[in-house]
């Protein structure tokens, strides 16, 4: 089963428009909430059943987190999606945004009427121009049917869904670095506790969940969570949107069961490019571990089996490299992206990563010893577990696999000056 969760509009002309999502039964669960006098109880029941995981990366199970917040807590609320998709690899929330932003703005919706929130916030990475406009006039096709607005349907219950466009930092994908941008400030991450629940927009209590958890809401409550679950497997229900890049003949996004077998995946991305030979792959976005050929072909493309595999499934954004891959330069490419992009707070990212990105661009310059891999290695490692937020493990465990499963390359490179797998 393909495009039947988030990609289900995909197929109708306009696919963003107000009349097809209500074509495919858009809206039709929140309407249900009101008319059928819905208990908030009973839809984290259902999300629960569903195992819906978070999309984002973290991969935490959304009826759980949305148990967090109270929705008799007094005082103001917050509920805010991440669409500030900025992991390399990653081009999945921008084609729901895209393609089928009414979605996006029911999931929203449920979840403040489950939490109590009365206020809402959608953060768009700020280079997500064409989506950003569609989610701006969805959001004024549903305010005219009284969908979002005050007393909505009637029901005497109020939620205003707010745009806000980020300005490209990859660290404002961070939950708490994206709150501090919401209110004004610059995007540093916040130490954790106390958590978003807790303590997030303007001190309040807030749910944030990614673009794509979101829009499986109300696909999963229209049908039901044992539906979905059943779409997956046990701990991983449903279908997920794996984006899929490198060496592969059709690039692009595939909404599938999790638990798909990764040489599936690749078949439906129209195999490897020039029938060359797979060599390694990152599942889940540049920060995830990367895997050898060998281990991915056996596996299959959920949390569970990626984990136990050694790596993440993250954001499922799917980087395929062939034999003729240098990993030497794939590595240096990321450590560079980490370097830019660590905000400075902590001063073994802020440290570690630029120090890693020179020993390696020393290394693929032909002047790197042997020495060096200990030492980015050790480098790596003082990094993980010591930084306020995920950046810092999002630089080091590309060097710390990179240097697992592909050492003997890197010291080859040191040794020849150039690359090993040129010389395929
Ligand atoms: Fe900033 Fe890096 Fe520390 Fe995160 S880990 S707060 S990006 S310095």
């Amino acid at each position: 089963m393909a495009n039947e969760i988030c990609f289900r509009t995909l197929h109708l002309d306009t696919s963003w428009s107000l009349e097809a999502y209500q074509s495919v039964g858009g809206y039709s669960v929140w309407k249900k909430i009101f008319t059928d006098n819905i208990t908030p109880a009973s839809i984290i029941d259902e999300l629960k059943l569903s195992s819906l995981r978070g999309r984002g990366g973290a991969g935490f199970p959304t009826g759980l987190k949305w148990s967090f917040i109270s929705r008799g807590a007094p005082g103001q609320k917050y509920i805010v999606c991440n669409s500030d998709e900025g992991e390399p690899g990653t081009f999945k929330d921008r084609d729901i945004l895209r393609f089928n932003p009414h979605q996006i703005i029911e999931g929203i919706a449920i979840a403040a009427y489950v939490m109590g929130a009365s206020i809402g916030y959608h953060y768009v990475r700020g280079e997500f121009f064409e989506g950003f406009e569609r989610i701006e006039n969805a959001l004024l096709e549903a305010r005219k049917l009284g969908l979002i607005g005050k007393n909505i349907l009637g029901s005497g219950f109020d939620f205003e869904l707010h745009n806000v466009s980020g300005a490209g930092a990859y660290i404002c994908g961070e939950e708490t670095a994206l709150m501090e941008s919401i209110e004004g400030k610059k995007g540093f991450p916040r130490f954790k506790p106390p958590f978003p629940a807790n303590y997030g927009v303007y001190g309040r209590p807030t749910n944030i969940n990614n673009t794509e958890t979101f829009a499986s809401v109300p696909v999963i409550l229209q049908h039901g969570g044992k539906w979905f679950l059943e779409l997956g497997k046990p701990n991983n229900g449903g279908c997920k949107i794996f984006s899929v890049s490198g060496h592969v003949n059709a690039p692009g996004n595939y909404e599938i069961p999790l638990g798909t077998p990764f040489a599936k995946l690749l078949e439906m991305a129209g195999g490897m490019k020039g029938g060359r030979k797979l060599k390694a792959v990152i599942p889940g976005g540049s920060s995830a571990p990367v895997l050898t050929a060998h281990q991915m072909l056996d596996l299959t493309m959920d949390y569970d089996a990626i984990s136990q595999a050694g790596s993440m499934l993250g954001s499922g954004a799917v980087i395929i490299m062939d034999e003729t891959t240098c990993m030497v330069k794939v590595l240096l490419r990321i450590a560079h992206f980490y370097a830019e992009e660590s905000c400075g707070q902590c001063t073994p990212c802020r440290e570690g990563t630029g120090w890693m990105f020179r020993i390696l661009q020393r290394i693929e310059a032909g002047k790197g010893s042997l020495k060096d891999l200990d030492q980015v290695l050790e480098i790596a490692n003082g990094i993980s577990g010591r930084t306020i937020c995920a950046l810092g493990d999002a630089a080091a465990m590309p060097v710390q696999s990179f240097l697992k499963h592909f050492r003997d390359e890197f010291e080859s490179y040191i040794n020849h000056q150039q690359c090993l797998a040129q010389t395929i």
